[in-house]
Parts: C-alpha cells; structure tokens; sequence
C-alpha cells in the first residue's frame, strides 16, 4: 500500500489547457491540486499570442450573428481530418467547444473575442474562409494577478531575449492568467511549480494517484477522482522523438523545456494505448542567431526555395501545411536544411515575415551568424547561399510573372483564403525585382508533438483493448490529437486542451 503524503480529488499534471481541468473541477466542488514540472505556468498555451480557440458556433460568435451550424463545422472537420481520430471524438469537439466558453462566460473572470481567422483547408467542403470559428480570450492587466503575474511563462520575448514584462497578459497568457485568477478564488485548490508527475499509482487496475518530484524528493499524492494528464507533448525530448519517429529537433521546437513526455510515460506504463506518436504541429521556422528556428508566419513578400533554387510549397499556406511539405521533401532528399526565403529590397534587408513569434533581433546578427545574405543581382546572391544560378534567376522570373498575372500556376498560392488573409484579400503574390536581392535561412520548427494516449470523448484514457482505464485521463498535447495528421485551423490545439481538460474534469465529477 502506498504511503500518501498528500490527498485530493483531482490531480491535475501541466498548467497549460490543463487549467480548464483544474478550474471545472473546483467550480463543481472538488478539492484538486496542479502540478507544473517547471518554475512558471503556462507551457506552450502561454507562449501563444493568440491564444486562438476554433471553437465553431459558440456564444462569442453567435453574439456576433455568424451563421455557422455544427452540421457545417463537423462536415468541415470530417473532410479534412477523415478516418485517423475516432468519430465521436472529433464530434465531441466540434460541438463541445460552444459548450465550455458558456460555462467560462458565466464566471466573471473569463472575457472572449471574437478573431477571425480562415480556416486552413480553405477549398474543403463547409471551410469557414472567413473565419468565425475562432476566438481569442480578452487581455487581461498584469495587476490583476498580483505576484502571481511573474509565474505566468512568456511572453517568448522576455523569455528569450530578456525583454521587460508586458503590462498586459494577452492571448495564451491571459488565458492561463484567467484560469489562475480565477482558481485562487476556491479554496481547496493547490498551484504546485517545479513539481513534475513522474509515476501513476495503481491499485487493481485503477489509477489512484501519482508520484510527484517536488525538491528532488518523491511525493505521494492520492487522487479520489482521478488524474488528468495535460502535459503538453514531448517535442522537448530528442530520445522520445526518434524513438517515434517525429521529424525535427528539440532545440527547433517552441514547446517550453518541461514538455519531455514524461507524462506519456507514465500513461504508456500503465498501460495506455497510444496513437499519432510521430505527429506534430507544423510550422516554417525562421533561424535565429542563437541557432534555433522558431514558428513564423505571416508573410508579406518572399518565396522559399530549395538547394536547387526551386520553389516548392504555395509559401502563404497554413504553417502546418508548409511544415508538412517540407518534410515530405526532406523524406525525399530533395531538400537539405537550411532553405532559404528570397526576397527584395522594397521593405529593406528585413525578411517580409511580420509574426517571428520569437522577436526578430538586429539584422546584423543575422548577418553575422551566416543567416542572411544580399547581394546587387540574383546570380550574386544564387552563389552566396549555394543554389544554382540559372535556376534561382529562372524561379523568381516565372513567379514574377505569376505575381503580373495574379495566378500561381505551380503551387496555387493566393486560392485559398487563409493565403490572402495577410493581405486584406488581396494577392499575396508579390514580384521580386528590387534590388538588392536579399536570403533569409529557414528551417523546420514546431508547435509541439500531438501524439500521445488514446481517449474516449470523456478524456478517459483507453488501454490497448479499448476500455478506459479507471481514474486516468488525458487531455491538449498528452491525448491523441483528434486532428488527426492535419490542423484544421487555428485554435486547435489549445481548444482540444481546453475542452478535453474540462470534459475529463466533469467526468470526475460525475463519478
Ligand atoms: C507562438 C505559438 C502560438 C500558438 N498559437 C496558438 C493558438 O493561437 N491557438 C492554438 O490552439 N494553438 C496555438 N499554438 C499551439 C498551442 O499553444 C499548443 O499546442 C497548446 O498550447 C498545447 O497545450 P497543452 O495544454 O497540451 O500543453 P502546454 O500548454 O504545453 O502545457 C503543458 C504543461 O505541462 C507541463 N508538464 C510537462 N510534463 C509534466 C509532468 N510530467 N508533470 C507536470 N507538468 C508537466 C509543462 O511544463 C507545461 O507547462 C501556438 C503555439 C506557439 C508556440
């Protein structure tokens, strides 16, 4: 028999979408404590500056009088994520999301805009390319968390780079500091940092607790109700990702250190089944000085090409997709890391991204650390970065008359609406014909890993036969992602932390 150092009803593991968990638990009367293996909370949900939720027909959004339908929502989700999540899964998150910012929207501490943001299979059947399916959760001032302000992660400005704090939480900041504001408010809740869950408890086949690391020393927590498993993905673990087989480096991903999949393990010990293990959210990232790529997007101007000096992607797609198109050519070997975005001069030496997520430094560092180079002419500049001349002076002449033409015959960049969705609607194909020509390094990043432990629409974890086992739950980045190999749009990920952490929550509840 266990030794208990400590007991509750909920034990939550990850402070990310985790939260929901934690705070649905306490709303509905539970006792419940949250462990957060690193000195801040927030994981990777803090270091989004949206903060996005694709949560379809949900109240911010009928407020607003969009006339979606979950009928269309579901067509869309079903189209493009097909057979690789359960049905009743992706059902229960398409029409589960409107549900919970009802019940948040009833708390005081909880606010949500809408954001328009196109959907990222724009020619998919039921494709909302307007955008409204998406929220964000409205900034929240620094002030109203007192000292707890400084435990919230991010932003990636001051994370990286030393930035001051900003006045206001905003996007996946202020979420976390939505949910921490509003869980201090009940109190038989617990907030534990630098407490990672290393250990399920078992007994008969139930889960009834867990180990937790606190101080380097092993603690004994026992959970009545059960344990909620939202501890983002393993994207921060090099061992974890080759074992499964996922593309890409812990040093390129943008999860926050502690996502090393410790808690998958500890699901898989228990006997958890798995899915999607070598999946991830996908992005572009542009290299920085300190030698990581990180998450971009929004580009103004620029195409990537590859050692050749060939186009290879529609450059204005859904980061995702153009992650996804990378690997496909590095599985080919047809492209070696470094690529390069080639662009003109018409907005200066600064490539034509306008969300870094991690902020751009001085250019001349760039420079310095062989990231970016110009030259007068193409053939120069062809030769600095290693790609073949003729082939870089051709590439940019046949997109250029694309960009005349305002079709992109090779890659369709611009038919979709989340291509123009940085351009007001208009054309994203933009001539390169300024000089001088300039070249921007970029690599492979990611949002973090989305494989993980199979569920059933309650969050309750399955094992290989496919019956739940009893007391553990799992929810965001530790769950199998109901998306499938595809992001359907933006707001995914933390939706599914969010919903699935309080689906979990109520399922305690209810038992
Ligand atoms: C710049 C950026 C912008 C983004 N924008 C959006 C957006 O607008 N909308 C969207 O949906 N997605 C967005 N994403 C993706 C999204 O942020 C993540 O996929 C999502 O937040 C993951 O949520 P999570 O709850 O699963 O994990 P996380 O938010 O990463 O939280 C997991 C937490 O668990 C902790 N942990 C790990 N192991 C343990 C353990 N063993 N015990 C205890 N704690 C543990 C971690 O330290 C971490 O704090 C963005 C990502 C980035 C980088």
């Amino acid at each position: 028999m266990t030794d208990w150092n400590d007991e509750v009803d909920v034990l939550v593991a990850g402070s990310g979408g985790g939260l929901a968990g934690a705070y649905t638990a306490a709303r509905e009367g539970l006792s419940v404590a949250v462990v957060e293996a690193t000195e801040q909370f927030g994981g990777t949900t803090a270091y989004s500056g949206g903060g996005g939720m694709w949560f379809p027909c949900n109240p911010v959004l009928r407020r607003a009088g969009v006339d979606d339908s979950f009928e269309d929502a579901l067509t869309y989700f079903r189209a493009v994520v097909g057979d690789r999540s359960p049905a009743d899964l992706q059902e229960t998150y398409v029409r589960g999301g409107a549900r919970v910012i009802e019940y948040l929207e009833s708390d005081d501490d909880f606010a949500f805009q809408m954001f328009p943001w196109p959907d990222y299979f724009g020619a998919a059947p039921k494709a909302r390319t307007d955008g409204k399916r998406h929220i964000v959760p409205a900034p929240l001032p620094a002030a109203a968390l007192g000292e707890l302000a400084t435990s919230v992660r991010g932003p990636l400005g001051t994370e990286r780079l030393g930035e001051p704090q900003p006045e206001y939480l905003i996007g996946g900041r202020a979420l976390v500091g939505r949910f921490l504001l509003a869980l201090t408010k009940y109190p038989d809740v617990s907030l534990h940092l630098n407490s990672p869950l290393v250990e399920l408890v078992t007994e008969a086949g139930r889960v009834v607790g867990a180990i937790v690391e606190r101080d380097g020393e092993r603690t004994a927590i026992r959970a009545r109700k059960g344990v909620l498993l939202a501890a983002g993905g393993f994207e921060g673990n090099d061992a974890l990702r080759q074992r499964f087989g996922v593309p890409g480096t812990a040093r390129d991903t943008m999860g926050p250190w502690g996502n090393q999949g410790r808690a998958h393990e500890a699901g898989m010990a228990v006997g958890a089944a798995t899915d999607l293990m070598d999946q991830a959210w996908w992005s572009p990232g542009m290299i920085h000085p300190d030698g990581r790529a990180a998450f971009a997007l929004w580009f103004t101007g620029g195409i990537f090409v590859d050692r050749d000096g060939q186009r290879f992607v529609n450059e204005s797609a859904p980061y995702d997709r153009l992650g996804r198109a990378i690997i496909e050519r590095l599985d080919a070997g047809s492209m070696s890391l470094p690529y390069w975005m080639i662009y003109d001069d018409s907005a200066g030496p600064v490539p034509p991204v306008q969300a870094s997520n991690v902020p751009m430094v001085d250019h001349e560092d760039y420079v310095r650390a062989g990231l970016r180079y110009s030259a007068a002419t193409l053939p120069e500049l062809a030769e600095r970065i290693g790609v073949p001349a003729g082939a870089l002076v051709e590439t940019v002449n046949r997109f250029n008359d694309f960009a005349d033409r305002g079709v992109d015959e090779d890659f369709g960049r611009g038919d979709e609406a989340y291509d123009r969705a940085f351009s007001e609607g208009a054309s994203p194909l933009v001539p390169i014909r300024k000089g001088p020509f300039h070249a921007a390094a970029f690599g492979l990043s990611d949002l973090g890993t989305k494989g993980g432990l199979r569920t059933d629409t309650a969050a309750r974890v399955l094992d290989e036969s496919g019956a739940p086992i009893p007391g553990l739950y799992a929810a965001g980045n530790t769950m199998a992602a109901v998306s499938g190999t595809v992001y359907p749009g933006g707001g995914n990920p933390i939706g599914a932390s969010v919903l699935f952490s309080h689906l979990a929550a109520l399922d305690m509840v209810g038992r």
